[in-house]
């Protein structure tokens, strides 16, 4: 699904990440630690393609694909989707607008007719449902006055939309509740099968509690400095993250 190589890359003239090697098969999940301000975050834009962030060297390949050839656009339509860790607002544009066009998109390049309005409705409505959010959520804004936990949960809708391959979850957990955290690790793991993989970043085991990783990788300083199986988050748990930077 997606080899990372000796990735370098630097944001604003600064190199963040400093020789990132990680390979990821179909189906497996991988959980990204680490303390703040490690690379994290930089690691997920890079490969979504995310404007400011430069690569200066190492490659990354996706599906057989260079990645760097990709334009963003490509590369989520090739099935890459980044859940943001800050979901932006985009005021004027609902959120159904938004999630149609989006479907619509993905489907066409999928070489699948496009949905009629009344059954992408349906579809989405019974999204929302099983993430709790209302469906006047579908009217609103994207992401306009949401709270924090309803942001997060709308990027899950919208990753179960659109069905991606490699889906990258960045603190998805920050600024939920319990209860909100449950019914967003679920909306995940109803996605997880033998084809599709994850990135899930998270500062904190108790996401990975519900979002059970095959693999987990400490971050620290643009590097991975350690990997091992999900036990490495209940041993970053018990110990923190100094020990092993
Ligand atoms: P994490 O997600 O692990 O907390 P980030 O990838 O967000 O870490 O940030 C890593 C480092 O890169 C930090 O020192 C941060 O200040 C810096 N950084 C991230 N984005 C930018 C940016 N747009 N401009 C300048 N520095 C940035
Ligand atoms: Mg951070
Ligand atoms: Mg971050």
């Amino acid at each position: 699904m997606l080899e990372v190589k000796d990735l370098v890359a630097a944001v604003d003239g600064k190199t963040i990440l400093n020789g990132i090697s990680l390979t990821i098969n179909p189906g497996e999940v991988h959980a990204i630690m680490g303390p703040n301000g490690s690379g994290k975050s930089t690691l997920a834009n890079v490969l979504a393609g995310r404007d400011d962030y430069e690569v200066i060297s190492g490659s990354v390949t996706f599906k057989g694909y260079d990645l760097f050839e990709l334009e963003p656009e490509e590369r989520a339509r090739e099935g890459i989707f980044l859940a943001f860790q800050y979901p932006v607002e985009i005021p004027g544009v609902s959120n159904m607008q938004f999630l149609k066009a989006s479907v619509d998109a993905v489907r066409k390049h999928r070489e699948l007719s496009e949905l009629d309005a009344p059954t992408f409705m349906k579809m989405a409505r019974e999204k929302c449902k099983e993430l709790s959010l209302k469906p006047e959520f579908l009217k609103r804004g994207v992401n306009e006055g949401f709270s924090g936990g309803e942001k997060k949960r709308n990027e899950i809708l919208q990753m179960a939309l659109l069905e991606p391959s490699l889906c990258l979850l960045d603190e998805t957990d920050s600024g939920l509740d319990i209860d909100a955290l449950q019914v967003a690790a679920e909306g995940v793991n109803a996605l997880r099968d033998e084809a599709r993989s994850f990135i899930v970043v998270t500062h904190y085991q108790r996401l990975l509690n519900y979002i059970v990783p095959d693999y987990v990788h400490v971050l620290a300083g643009g590097k991975i400095v350690k990997s091992g199986g999900r036990e490495l988050a209940l041993e970053l748990e018990e110990k923190g993250y100094s020990w092993i930077q």
